[in-house]
């Protein structure tokens, strides 16, 4: 594992849904440069982690480190702003706007006056970044297409173009090639790779173990909302007590 200085820290994160406990003490290390790998059986948590992250739920206890500062609870805008962002397991885009207006539309520090000049004119910065993150994941016949008449994978491409555009701190993926098609799984990889090549930090949800294993520098693994096992993989995934949190009883 890299020793380098963490990007994410999240503490003793708890969440509580009237009776029912989904977190109930999850700690997390995501250091710059890594890929992190979050697994678990349905149920961990692992959603409901990045919900408390991201400031789509309010945790009822714990924190969330930016670097050094306390980011917990802030709302997700906040955090877009600050160098998180996240992708979702099931795609999210404007299906009325062209692909290249949703990465441009992702540009961090959206109240500032970016935004107008990006759409009009092709030639600002944005624009130019935008243009080149659609080329790079590959869909860059589809630029001018309403994001709407993409397939599901040609979405989760264009959403990991969006993370990227604001030179994030750190990217949150919520299983990446979940209900894609298998021709574009490898391209999702392979772009994941060179991004974090490139310098970008990626905390990863995903189901596929082969996918995990690709990706992974580190790999967290989650059950009954706590942590079980962390460590190397390929490791990891062999750990008993991870075997019989996935096929036990
Ligand atoms: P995972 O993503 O690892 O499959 P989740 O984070 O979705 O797990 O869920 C963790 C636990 O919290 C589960 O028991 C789930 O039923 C519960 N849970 C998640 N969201 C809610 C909610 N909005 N209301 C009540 N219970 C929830
Ligand atoms: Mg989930």
């Amino acid at each position: 594992r890299t020793e380098t200085d963490p990007v994410l820290r999240v503490r003793d994160l708890r969440k509580h849904f009237d009776g029912i406990v989904a977190l109930d003490g999850v700690d997390l290390e995501v250091r710059d440069g890594e890929i992190v790998g979050l697994i678990g059986p349905n149920g961990a948590g692992k959603s409901t982690t990045f919900n408390c992250i991201m400031g789509d739920l309010p945790a009822t206890d714990g924190s969330v480190y930016l670097r050094e500062e306390n980011v917990t609870d802030k709302r997700t805008s906040a955090l877009v702003n600050e160098g998180i962002t996240r992708a979702y397991q099931i795609p999210r885009v404007f299906p009325d706007l062209t692909v290249h207006e949703n990465v441009v539309i992702n540009m961090r520090h959206r109240t500032e006056p970016v935004l107008p000049t990006a759409f009009t004119s092709p030639k600002s910065d944005v624009s130019e970044r935008a243009h080149e993150l659609i080329e790079f994941v590959g869909i860059d016949h589809l630029r001018h297409e309403p994001a709407g008449d993409l397939s599901t994978g040609q979405k989760k491409l264009l959403n990991i173009a969006a993370t990227i555009i604001g030179d994030p701190e750190i990217v949150l993926l919520d299983e990446p090639t979940a209900g894609v098609n298998p021709g574009l799984i490898e391209t999702i990889i392979d772009t994941i790779d060179e991004l974090n090549s490139n310098g970008t930090t990626y905390l990863i949800v995903e189901h596929n173990m082969d996918v995990v294993k690709q990706l992974s520098d580190h790999l967290y693994v989650l059950a009954n909302g706590t942590n079980l096992v962390q460590g190397p993989p390929q490791e990891a995934l062999d750990d008993p007590q991870v075997l019989n949190a996935y096929f036990g009883e």
